[in-house]
């Protein structure tokens, strides 16, 4: 309601230059009009909106972060992205942080030249292929997709699941084994290769707008000029993953943004016992909570974006924050899911959507427990999980 204190309560936004905060604003009036009044019908029906993609790709926030932008600018979009629509940001997230970054930061001049502009404008999609149906949690461990070298040519085989973007996209960022050497590459994959297919998984509880796919790999054969040189680890998988659980950490600050705005609003309007709900002393204390969690991740998420401006961030870190903001994510949004009563298990209402989509952001990047036990061993020196 006009007048009231905005859902960023220490004012975060106003640590942006003035340009930024243009851009902010830009971003936010787009998502108003473009994706709040359509996101729950898309996930409802489980449907990915490609219209949006040009304008998407217009707004100019998909150009790799060093272009101009603070990383506390990127967060706060990508809250914004959230805030709108969990599933948006997720697909933004997957194309953005973790393929067009990697590209940036992993490619070399040729693979740059030949991806990175198009990806930029999103002209094209990336995803990101990692994890396996037989490796989770454990997929540094026990990845079991190969890639065998064959001169100029790598032949890659094995299966992936839950990937993001993987039925729609262009290209995958491709973690394999070498077959020889058990090193770990990365590989730009063309998903038009003979022998690649995608197949997608229906009957999501949450983020249903996003198009996670279960992919095969039959001898797929991939140029040695599509691998990424500088990567030969995990470790190098780690350093993308590091800021890509930042980012996650943002969805979290996002989801809590929405289901307080929509809380508020509802304890405003709806009237029991003859007085608004936000009239009620119990409805007060838990708006405090969810805009105190809000808060909270929110202050947590500013000060991690200017360790990284600097780059000083590490590993416990992203995973500290992705661990805090989830869990703070998934008590903020079933307050407020059970602030609105019945209506708040429509799946046609924005909060409900909200709540349901909390419990594959608590689970993907690196699951709560694992991201607690990585925060764990940095404090302990002692690994509980490897
Ligand atoms: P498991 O690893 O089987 O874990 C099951 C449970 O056991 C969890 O609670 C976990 O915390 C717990 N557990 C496991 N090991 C330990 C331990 N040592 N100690 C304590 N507890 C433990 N992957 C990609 O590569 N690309 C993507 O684009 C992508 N997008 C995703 C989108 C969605 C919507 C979802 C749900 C997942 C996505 N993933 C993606 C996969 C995601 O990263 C994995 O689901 C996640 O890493 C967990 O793996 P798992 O589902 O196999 O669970």
């Amino acid at each position: 309601a006009p007048g009231l204190p905005a859902a960023d309560f220490l004012a975060v936004e106003s640590l942006l230059s003035s340009r930024e905060r243009l851009k902010l604003a830009e971003v936010r009036e787009f998502l108003e009009r473009e994706v709040l009044p359509h996101a729950a019908g898309w996930w409802n029906r489980e449907e990915f909106p490609h219209r949006l993609l040009g304008p998407l790709g217009e707004l100019g926030i998909s150009t790799p972060t060093r272009h101009g932008y603070s990383h506390l600018f990127h967060g706060l979009a990508i809250a914004e992205l959230a805030r709108a629509d969990a599933s948006l940001a997720t697909f933004f997230m997957i194309h953005h942080d973790l393929f067009v970054e990697s590209l940036h930061d992993f490619g070399t001049d040729r693979q740059r030249a030949l991806y990175l502009e198009d990806a930029a404008a999103l002209r094209t999609t990336g995803a990101f292929a990692l994890t396996e149906p037989e490796h989770g949690s454990d997929v540094a461990r026990g990845m079991e997709t190969t890639a065998r070298r064959d001169g100029g040519e790598w032949v890659l085989n094995g299966r992936k699941r839950w990937i993001g973007n993987g039925t729609f996209c262009d290209h995958l960022l491709l973690w394999a084994r070498d077959a020889e050497t058990s090193a770990v590459r990365g590989f730009i994959l063309d998903t038009t290769l003979p022998g690649f297919t995608a197949t997608r998984i229906e009957n999501k509880i949450a983020l249903r707008t996003v198009q996670n796919a279960d992919i095969e790999l039959r001898d797929v054969r991939v140029s040695e000029l599509d691998r990424f040189p500088g990567i030969d680890s995990f470790a190098d998988t780690n350093r993308l993953l590091r800021s890509s659980r930042i980012m996650v950490g943002w969805v979290g600050v996002g989801q809590q943004l929405a289901a307080f705005d929509v809380a508020r609003a509802h304890a405003l309007e709806r009237k029991q016992f003859g007085r608004p709900l936000a009239s009620f002393q119990l409805v007060q204390q838990q708006l405090a909570q969810m805009l105190g969690n809000a808060t909270a991740s929110l202050a947590l998420m500013a000060q991690l974006a200017s360790l990284q401006d600097g780059g000083r961030e590490d590993m416990p870190q992203a995973a500290l924050a992705k661990a805090f903001t989830s869990a703070r994510m998934r008590e903020t949004v079933a307050m407020g899911r059970a602030m609105l009563g019945g209506n708040g298990i429509l799946t046609d209402r924005r909060m409900a959507k909200i709540f349901a989509d909390a419990e594959a952001i608590y689970t993907y990047e690196g699951t709560y427990e694992i991201n607690s036990l990585i925060v764990g061993r940095a404090v302990t020196g002692i690994s509980a999980f490897s």
